[in-house]
């Protein structure tokens, strides 16, 4: 045997459950097809949000709170920016069945938070205008992760503890034999006792049976120049998702005292393969995008100042897929635009579950058994 896991995939989640497996005494080798930090990874693009206030259901509460304890960990254990604590603002209808699942969630855990009604947040936050029936809830254990430097130090803990990971290395195929996992790669055949497949939107290439339960959908991220920044700083201005009417926005305060992210929620078209992302936004797409963010929020210029584009896969039910498919193989993917905030419980429940322990939360709700049913 080369390992006694073998986890396919180094993006966040299977970083971490690298570090998880082998803090554990498990013999773990991390294959990544890339190189072990790229941008082609669903989480390249300077942050992602975390909300505890949570618009997909209090259901996840439980894994956002443990999440969050290990995002801090490794925060202050760590040199490298890791969780900017801004809060998140969520903003919408009151009768918006989203905002709904928020108040559910904050009586769920008694989350801390401040509600506002209309002229509150249009007092308290001026940057956000064109406001019609909209109130708002401040998530205080929201905030900004930084994607890039915590996939770096999850790597360099998971080394530590005894991973051994490999860049460069793409898997081409798995096959299990009766008592191993074969991992096909160009340079030979590996085996394992336990493979995990936490391949993003290339999943389907190596679990086939998935394909027709998931769909690559991209994601377009935008940044602004304001010209008052100081508009813009965590201290004044919370990252923040919006729902206005059908314009479903999200954002970020300047991380680095000049660029505001500001994003715009649309709908792409689906793509049937990786490879077919279009990795630049069409102008008209940009002038959109553009105007609608400078209409809610005036302090961001009509102008895109740079943007990028990514990818994510999605279940039908926009609920993640964690569990075992077979006797050797754990898959973690479908995690549906949603995924980074949980790496940690994603990372742990990966690891558990390729090593035969019982989670210590109730997942059957992310079972890929579903689909059969
Ligand atoms: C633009 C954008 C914004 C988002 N915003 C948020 C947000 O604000 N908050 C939030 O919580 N989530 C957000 N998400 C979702 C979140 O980033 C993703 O759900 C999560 O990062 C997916 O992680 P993953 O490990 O499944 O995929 P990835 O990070 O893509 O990792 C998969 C890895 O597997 C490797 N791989 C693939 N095939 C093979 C192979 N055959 N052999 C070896 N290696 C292979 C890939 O190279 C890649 O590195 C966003 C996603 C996008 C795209």
């Amino acid at each position: 045997m080369d390992a006694d896991v073998i986890v396919i995939g180094l993006g966040a989640a299977g970083s971490y459950a690298s570090w998880n497996l082998a803090c554990n005494g498990a013999s773990v080798l991390g294959l990544e097809a890339q190189s072990l930090i790229h941008d082609d990874g669903a989480y390249a693009g300077e942050s992602r949000l975390f909300r505890a206030a949570y618009h997909e259901g209090a259901h996840y509460v439980p894994l956002l709170l443990a999440s969050r304890r290990a995002w801090l960990e490794l925060a202050d254990e760590s040199l490298a920016p890791i969780f900017h604590p801004t809060g998140v603002l969520s903003i919408g209808s009151p009768a918006d069945p989203r905002m709904e699942q928020v108040r559910r969630s904050l009586a769920a855990a008694d989350i801390p938070h401040t509600t506002f009604t209309t002229a509150e947040l249009a007092a308290r936050y001026p940057q956000h205008q064109g406001l019609s029936d909209e109130i708002a809830v401040l998530d205080e254990l929201g905030g900004a992760l930084r994607p890039e430097s915590a996939v770096t130090e999850i790597q360099r803990r998971a080394t530590a503890a005894g991973a051994e990971l490999r860049g460069n290395s793409p898997v081409l195929s798995i096959e299990e034999t009766g008592d191993a996992v074969r991992v096909v790669t160009p340079e030979g055949t590996l085996t394992a006792k336990q493979v995990i497949v936490s391949a993003g939107i290339w999943t389907p290439m190596l679990l086939p049976t998935l394909d027709r339960h998931l769909t690559i959908k991209p994601i377009a991220l935008t940044w602004f120049a304001p010209q008052n920044p100081s508009d813009f700083d965590p201290a004044v201005f919370p990252a923040f998702i919006r729902d206005h009417g059908a314009v479903h926005i999200f954002g970020v305060p300047t991380l680095d005292g000049s660029l505001v992210k500001a994003g715009y929620d649309a709908k792409w078209g689906d793509i049937d393969a990786p490879e077919h992302l279009e990795r630049r936004l069409s102008a008209a797409e940009r002038a959109k995008i553009s105007r609608d963010i400078h209409t809610l929020i005036p302090g961001l210029p009509d102008g895109i100042a740079k943007h990028s584009v990514h990818a994510d896969i999605f279940t039908a039910d926009k609920t993640p897929v964690i569990g075992r498919i077979s006797d050797r193989v754990t898959v973690g993917t479908g995690y549906s635009g949603h995924g980074f905030k949980f790496t940690p419980a994603f990372g742990d429940l990966l690891a558990d579950i390729a090593l035969g322990r019982t989670p210590e939360f109730d997942i059957s709700r992310l079972s890929p058994h579903r689909f059969a049913a």
